[in-house]
């Protein structure tokens, strides 16, 4: 999931050419253009695929864990899966806010939904130019493994434990896109569309959109 996260206006995606982006430094602007041209994009067969279990807790799932954290540090996002950097072992990884470290999941189970449901933006590294509005249950506990194989228990609300929920379903071949209705998938369709073509033409300049901001639960 791709975003710039602010503690008090938490936007989950930051597009290209948005506001934020264009104040970038050079430099960083760089290497988020880097990052993210190693992210797979919707038609990459393996966006589909479902990941398998990983089995062996060894220093190559750990320098897969390091190389996917450092991709979405430099790509600016808040969460990324292995399925979008063409890996197929169930490890993601996030880090809501700036300031937190990166938690990598590896074999990540939901253990539990809440039933009450919120609905808020998201936008998805691999789906530039994308923000649909996605309900998903507001809480969740998620069981999983580290990097070494110790067991994890995480028990997360609100923009937690929606990135959680968004990258799980990378795991298992799910987009955004399905989660949402027809209409607003084309509409999405469109604005990858036009996304794309800005890029081709070089020409990032969007227009200034509305910041859309999460409210935390209560
Ligand atoms: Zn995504």
């Amino acid at each position: 999931m791709s975003s710039a996260s602010d503690e008090d206006d938490v936007e989950v995606e930051r597009e290209e050419g948005a506001a934020g982006v264009e104040e970038l430094d050079p430099q960083t602007r760089a290497r988020r253009d880097a990052a993210l041209a190693r992210v797979r994009k919707l038609g990459d067969p393996v966006l589909r695929a479902s990941a398998v279990e990983v089995e062996r807790f060894d220093d190559a799932l750990r320098a897969e864990i390091d190389q996917m954290g450092e991709l979405m540090h430099d790509a600016l996002g808040i969460g990324l899966a292995a399925t979008q950097v063409g890996m197929l072992s169930r490890v993601l990884v996030y880090r809501v806010h700036a300031k937190d470290p990166i938690t990598a999941l590896v074999n990540p189970v939901l253990e539990w939904a809440d039933e009450e449901l919120e609905t808020a933006e998201e936008g998805c590294l691999s789906l530039p130019g994308v923000h649909v509005e996605v309900e998903r249950p507001a809480r969740v506990r998620v069981r999983a493994r580290d990097g070494s194989g110790a067991l994890v228990l995480i028990e997360a609300e609100a923009l937690h434990a929606r990135v959680i929920q968004h990258e799980i379903d990378h795991l298992n071949g799910v987009l955004i896109l399905d989660r949402i209705s027809r209409e607003a998938r084309k509409e999405a369709m469109r604005a990858m569309r036009a996304a794309r073509e800005g890029e081709e033409t070089g020409d990032r300049a969007r227009p200034a959109r509305v910041a859309h901001s999460h409210s935390s639960p209560a």
